[in-house]
């Protein structure tokens, strides 16, 4: 039986193997894989049943066909309950046989490319679960109702929530709350394919932050694609087959940020972190747009500090930042939630009115701008007070561009810097005018300092008793190229307002000191030189040790030196200025008032500052006219410098009278034409060998003509 079956089942790839009992066929089957097995159920030793049964539980992959002339239905109900996938009757039919053979092979083949099919599909899967879970994105499946299905495991780190939590959840849940509008499009996303939606932007809540004021935002770009039952039948309308959406949400908010701190590194001043210039035009111009359509009216101040440059020159860069931070900070609170404070440059800031309601509204905020910075600030631990100069530009009246307001917003600040700085102004069309001469003399005067275009004409201070040139006051002029010799006049107040007076200040200084060492050395008698300093020069952190420098460099004696300052140096109570003056005072150098009495005279702040001298202005000396009773505050004037001990000097003198009077009165040294004008150096030199000593009151020395420019 076994030797022909082998025959009749013979084929090309079969390997057919024979065993006479059921031990033999447990060998072999142990050895090498089988497809299958035709089995007897009577064998010798273990039955075909029992073997069948091994069989099951040794393998799953091979199959048996019962092959048995036992009629017992019994047998065959056992046979085909244990596993076999056929029972064949012998005496059995060939082509029956082969028949059912060739399909147990079929299906055993199928079986196996299924079980392999299997294995990998399990395996994909395992990778595909392995790639959600530990992707760095969210990925989650909502049904057609935007509940979640699925969510991995990655929003627990992101946002905080466990899964379960949000399974069967409305996306909503994790929306921040001013998004939901764009989410809805993206998380009920139904198309699909590359029409799909891609990349938006959308605020997902941080579960542990929702308490808070803020909660934690993170920022994703969400990708979502639709999802369609594909089995049932294609007539199906689409909207009736969809499932619902798979997606990606991506964290990108480290990028955000950084997109951010770029952005706001382009619009602001990393100092103060106000907008910059460029913000502000960009906000100037988009209010001028908009008040072009409504008719509204826009206000520009233009801000500058009075006295920051002393900061930094004082205390240094590090001080000088921390005080424009405060600044900022406290401008930053006399402006609404609509207006713009912006850092220009420097000391200078500007701020926008976009809706005022008339034009004194600016100039109420520019008081309030003052008013605020009243109170001194810290700096280095002492207190510091600091003042600003406000211009204001309004559209329309001043201008209809960003460009123009802000120029002419400058323009009226400038102004109110020439005026005495602390205050503000309104931009007047004649304020434009003035700025043009200005800009151009401003430049002229640059250049002025670079190529030395100064001189120093010297006018002598007499002492009547002794018939004597006591002093020399340097007084400087401007050889200019083409308006020939310029006074000081001309020039002195708009280099104070641009902060060049201190480089003629520089020049002056070594100029007379040089000067006045020469003199002692040719033996021209001990003459004390009066410089004038402007106030400024004493905001000067190294003031004293330039004094000192040009003392030491042309060895000159503390006392030779006079400074002639003006009484509004004086009603600066900042200590630093007193400071210096006491420093000055304690080296022996000498400190006169001048024109005394024309500002804001008061006797306090004689005792205050170690004063020298004071020089009685040319205007009380005019005044003094045979037949006309001497004033009274001439009176007071030599009053007071007896009273305090001050050295009395009485400048203008033009006739005998005034010298005899002033003589009289108690006032030995004067200045004036009587005696000459002021003069270049080399006819100084000449006046001082002439004997000094025969010096005549009446003997005029012409100094040169002055012409004088005005701006
Ligand atoms: P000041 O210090 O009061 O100088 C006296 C001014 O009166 C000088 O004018 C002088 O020429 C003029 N003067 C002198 N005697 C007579 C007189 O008898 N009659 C008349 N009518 N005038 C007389 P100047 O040179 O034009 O100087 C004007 C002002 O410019 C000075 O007034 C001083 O405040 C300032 N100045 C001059 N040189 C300098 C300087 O180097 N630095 C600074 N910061 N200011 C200076
Ligand atoms: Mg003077
Ligand atoms: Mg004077």
């Amino acid at each position: 039986m076994r030797s022909s079956l082998r025959q009749l089942l013979a084929g090309e790839g079969r390997d057919i193997l024979e065993c006479g009992t059921g031990e033999d066929a447990i060998t072999a089957l142990k050895s090498q894989d089988t497809a299958l097995v035709l089995l007897d159920i009577h064998l010798p030793g273990i039955s075909g049943l029992d073997l069948m049964e091994w069989i099951a539980s040794f393998t799953a992959s091979t199959r048996v066909i019962m092959v048995s002339a036992d009629a017992n239905i019994d047998s065959a109900i056992r046979a085909m309950r244990g596993g076999a996938v056929e029972f064949v009757r012998k005496p059995y039919d060939l082509e029956e046989m082969q028949l059912k053979v060739e399909n147990a092979l079929h299906r055993s083949r199928l079986e196996r490319i299924n079980a392999l099919m299997s294995a990998r599909l399990e395996c994909s899967e395992r990778m595909h679960r392995f790639l959600v879970e530990n992707s760095p994105d969210l990925i989650y499946t909502l049904d057609a109702n935007g509940c979640f299905m699925f969510i991995n495991g990655r929003v627990e780190s992101l946002l905080g929530y466990s899964r379960d939590e949000l399974i069967g959840c409305k996306y909503t849940r994790i929306v921040y709350e001013e998004d939901i509008s764009i989410a809805h499009w993206a998380f009920t996303e139904r198309r699909r394919d590359n029409r799909a939606m891609t990349n938006v932007e959308i605020r997902l809540k941080d579960k542990n932050s929702l308490h808070h004021f803020k909660p934690r935002l993170i920022v994703a770009t969400v990708s979502a694609m639709g999802v369609y039952d594909e089995d049932s039948g294609s007539n199906e309308p689409l909207a009736k087959r969809f499932l619902g959406t798979y997606g990606v949400a991506r964290d990108i908010s480290e990028r955000k940020k950084a997109e951010e701190t770029i952005s706001f590194q382009a619009l602001h001043d990393h100092l103060t972190h106000l907008p910059n210039r460029s913000l502000f035009k960009d906000r100037l111009e988009h209010s001028l747009s908009q008040a072009k359509r409504n008719g509204g009216l826009v206000g520009v101040l233009f801000i500058d500090l009075d006295r920051f440059k002393l900061v930094n020159d004082t205390y240094g860069h590090a001080e000088g930042d921390d005080l424009l931070k405060n600044v900022a900070q406290r401008l930053r609170n006399c402006v609404r939630a609509g207006d713009t404070l912006a850092h220009q440059s420097g000391d200078e800031f500007t701020v926008l009115l976009p809706d005022l309601y008339g034009p004194e509204d600016a100039s109420i905020i520019a008081g309030k701008i003052l008013d605020i910075l009243q109170a001194p600030f810290q700096v280095q631990g002492q207190e510091f007070r600091i003042t600003a100069s406000i211009g204001i530009a309004l559209y329309p009246q001043d201008g209809n561009s960003a460009d123009v307001l802000l120029k002419n917003a400058d323009i009226a600040m400038y102004e109110v810097k020439s005026s005495g700085k602390n205050s503000y102004l309104c931009f007047t069309d004649k304020m434009n005018v003035c700025h043009h001469e200005r800009i151009s003399l401003e430049n002229e005067l640059r250049q002025a300092i670079k190529c030395s275009e100064f001189e120093l004409y010297y006018q002598p201070q007499i002492s009547i008793r002794g018939d004597s040139i006591v002093g020399l006051e340097a007084l400087v002029r401007w050889q200019h190229p083409t308006h020939g010799l310029l006074g000081p006049s001309s020039f002195i107040d708009m280099a104070e307002a641009s902060g060049l007076v201190c480089s003629i200040t520089d020049w002056v200084l070594a100029e007379a000191c040089g000067q006045m060492a020469l003199w002692r050395e040719r033996g021209l008698g001990n003459l004390r030189m009066s410089v004038n300093v402007s106030p400024m020069e004493f905001e000067r952190g190294d003031f004293v040790e330039r004094i000192k420098s040009n003392l030491a460099r042309f060895h000159l004696p503390a006392h030779c030196l006079d400074l002639e300052i003006t009484e509004n140096l004086l009603l600066n109570d900042d200590s630093s200025i007193i400071d210096k003056m006491r420093q000055l005072h304690n080296l022996g150098v000498r400190i006169s008032i001048d024109d005394f009495g024309t500002r804001y005279s008061s006797l306090n702040y004689l005792r205050k500052f170690p004063i020298s001298s004071i020089k009685i202005d040319q205007s009380f000396v005019r005044e003094l006219v045979e037949g006309v009773r001497v004033s009274p505050i001439l009176h007071a004037i030599l009053g007071i410098a007896r009273g305090f001990e001050l050295h009395l000097v009485a400048e203008g003198v033009e006739t005998p009278f005034q010298m005899k009077t002033l003589s009289e009165l108690g006032c030995d040294e004067m200045q004036g034409y009587l005696f000459s004008k002021p003069i270049p150096g080399v006819a100084v030199e000449e006046m001082l060998m002439n004997s000094l000593s025969k010096l005549k009151p009446q003997r005029h020395v012409g100094g040169a003509e002055i012409s004088s420019i005005s701006y």
